[in-house]
């Protein structure tokens, strides 16, 4: 009876086309009906929906991007949008709420889920990796490589010309994506939210001696909403010494969109698959997540907790590596 409904919402991320193909494939297989939700919340309140066939979903695996768009809801963030969200999906027949997203995304189908009595499956769909309970979110192995590929080319331009290049990339308040980017591409330092304590990085990192030993330096910046990104950052040391060629690049988009990596595939895909099967064993209100490569169900209250921990010994390989 009735339908299972599935929409992404928040920033795109590599690999969410392969995870509506996982749950609609594995639905379908287990007998129920799916109807694919556009423009995420904004589309579930503005009634943006239509049924997903197997064949919809073909040839979407190794697309980056979602086939059935992105949002961000105002709307969806007071009571009024949500009751109309619930008013959609009595009148759409769909039963079960699969919401493929980041904290924010979840943040919202645990708020409605507490308000109305609809059974809400999250999935991490995002490029921060900053989702509590899951080691790895869908779209972030995507994002690491093309950083890396990226800051690979533009270790050409700095040694070339013996230069310190400050190289700003995602994350928000999450440092992963710098921090492995850093260790990966074998930059010098990484700058991270989770390491912003007492000593300041930027000191640290000059204190040994960048420069001393190579002719060229990259520093990975995780972006800042407080100002303090790669600009920042190249700002104070042309100050401080002048005699350095500094240079910024911020990667931007470049590093949400792309051909998913076999591991987000493979990732999403196994999500996918427990989604359903979570579903079919009465979950609701829980995040499927990895945990040592096996599926696990987060409470969403769980998996918004801030400040998900980064695993300090990176820092020691990435300082050990950088001498
Ligand atoms: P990413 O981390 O990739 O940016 P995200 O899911 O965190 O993805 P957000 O823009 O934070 O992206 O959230 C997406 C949408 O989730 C919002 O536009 C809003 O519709 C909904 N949402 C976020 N927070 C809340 C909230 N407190 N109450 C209701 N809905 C919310």
């Amino acid at each position: 009876e009735g339908y299972i409904g599935i929409l992404t919402s928040g920033g795109d991320a590599s690999g969410m086309n392969a995870t509506i193909r996982a749950i609609t494939r594995s639905a379908i297989c287990n007998g129920y009906k799916v109807k694919g939700i556009y423009r995420g919340y904004e589309g579930l309140i503005n009634d943006e929906i239509r049924e997903l066939t197997t064949e919809d979903v073909s040839n979407i695996i190794q697309r980056g991007g979602t086939i059935l768009k992105t949002a961000r809801s105002k709307d969806f963030e007071t009571a009024e949008g949500r009751e109309k969200a619930y008013e959609v999906m009595q009148k759409e027949k769909i039963h079960t709420l699969f919401i493929i997203g980041g904290d924010g995304s979840l943040t919202g189908a645990r708020i409605f889920a507490q308000e109305y009595d609809v059974p809400c499956i999250g999935l991490p769909g995002t490029i921060d990796n900053d989702l509590w309970g899951t080691d790895l979110t869908i779209g972030y192995d995507t994002a690491l490589n093309t950083i890396v590929e990226c800051v690979d080319k533009i270790r050409d331009t700095a040694t070339s010309h013996e230069r310190i290049f400050f190289v700003e990339v995602m994350g928000r308040d999450a440092g992963f994506l710098a921090q492995n980017s850093a260790i990966a591409s074998g930059a010098e330092a990484a700058i991270i939210p989770e390491d912003q304590t007492d000593t300041d990085q930027l000191e640290e990192f000059i204190k040994r001696g960048f420069r001393k030993t190579k002719n060229s330096s990259i520093v990975i910046v995780t972006e800042s909403p407080t100002g303090k990104g790669a600009n920042y950052y190249a700002e104070r040391v042309k100050k401080e010494y002048p005699q350095y060629d500094v240079r910024v690049t911020i990667l931007g988009h470049l590093q949400r969109g792309g051909s998913p990596s076999a591991g987000d595939r493979i990732l999403a895909s196994r999500l996918g698959c427990a989604a359903i099967q979570a579903m079919m064993e009465g979950q609701r209100n829980v995040m499927i997540g990895i945990r040592n490569d096996k599926v696990v169900y987060v409470p969403f209250a769980e998996a918004i907790k801030k400040n998900k921990p980064i695993d300090k010994s990176l820092i020691t390989v990435l300082n050990e590596l950088s001498i």
